[in-house]
């Protein structure tokens, strides 16, 4: 990552950190004013938050929901941590014990909720009832009800540690399967709708991994080690590791590849009207019953007809 004599782009002291994407090098102080300058320039481009407005970060207790808590917490936002529990073993009792390690730190509360509670099944129930992915199911389950925990506290947005490679992984998945629903709302703010949905912002949209590690190194951020059981069905982190590959070859690449599709797109898509809210648990939907609901719906009759069937009637 470093070479010894290297030099601050910014201030000529010795280096710590060198960014190939950004073609710098910076010194830990440095490195904060480039960092939190990205951060307020996305802000403030994409039009995200209002000086001081209160945010609820979701936290997983990984690099990227820490330094987003951190350097929204350093720039004057009111950012208050919300962690949803799961109980995939190790894993997420070091997610949770990191997310409240970090809320101790900046002292600001952290609001806690269990997915499977609210869900009322497992996530790997509602797997196995719906044949399909993990990560699709999980993720899926965590919008629902972080959404429905914004609304209920009265919170104006959500910011997640979505970040610039995530970002361009996901455009290249898109394109290459030419999503176009997806390509049409990919953008680092997604307005609120009458209806319910809340508005949500992604701050670090214009910072890649590379940038946010240092960051989280810099500032010694009391991060989960370790991955998440269920993560190897995911696909995203190939459409990542293409992206990677490229950028090291042509660094710049990636950065270039998403922020000219922002560029060429000009504003953000309109704000989603999804025309009806859930009969069954008021979530702003396209169609009678949200897709979480019937999810869980067909979990309850797995889980009726696996009871049947195990009692041998
Ligand atoms: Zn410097
Ligand atoms: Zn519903």
């Amino acid at each position: 990552m470093t070479d010894p004599g290297m030099k601050c782009s910014r201030c000529k002291a010795p280096a710590r950190h060198r960014f190939r994407q950004f073609n710098a090098r910076f010194c830990d102080p440095c490195l904060e004013v480039f960092f939190q300058g990205q951060v307020a320039r996305a802000i403030k481009k994409y039009a995200m938050l209002e000086p001081g407005q209160r945010v609820l970060v979701a936290v997983s207790g990984g690099k990227d929901s820490l330094a987003l808590w951190q350097v929204l917490c350093d720039l004057g936002y009111a950012a208050e941590g919300v962690h949803l529990t799961l109980d995939l073993g190790e894993f997420s009792a070091a997610s949770l014990a990191a997310s409240q390690e970090m809320a101790r730190r900046l002292g600001r509360p952290l609001h806690l909720a269990s997915l499977e509670e609210m869900a009322g099944h497992q996530v790997q129930e509602v797997v196995w009832a719906n044949r399909r992915q993990f990560c699709a199911v999980c993720g899926g389950l965590k919008r629902h009800f972080l959404n429905r925990l914004a609304r209920d506290l009265g919170a104006p947005a959500i910011a997640t540690g979505h970040h610039l490679d995530d970002e361009a992984g996901r455009l290249l998945g898109n394109l290459i399967h030419r999503h176009q629903d997806h390509l049409a709302r990919q953008w680092p703010v997604l307005e609120a709708s009458e209806d319910g949905f809340v508005r949500k912002v992604k701050p670090l949209c214009r910072l890649g991994a590379e940038e946010i590690r240092a960051y989280v190194l810099a500032h010694g951020l009391p991060v989960a080690t370790g991955k998440c059981p269920q993560s190897k069905g995911a696909t995203l982190p190939y459409y990542q590791e293409a992206m990677e590959y490229l950028d090291q070859k042509m660094p710049g690449t990636r950065r270039n590849f998403y922020l000219s599709f922002l560029r060429a797109k000009a504003g953000p898509p309109p704000a989603p009207v999804a025309g009806g809210v859930c009969q069954e648990c008021g979530a702003p939907t396209f169609v009678g019953t949200c897709t979480v609901c019937r999810m869980l719906g067909r979990t309850a009759q797995w889980k009726e007809t696996r009871r049947a069937a195990q009692a041998g009637e």
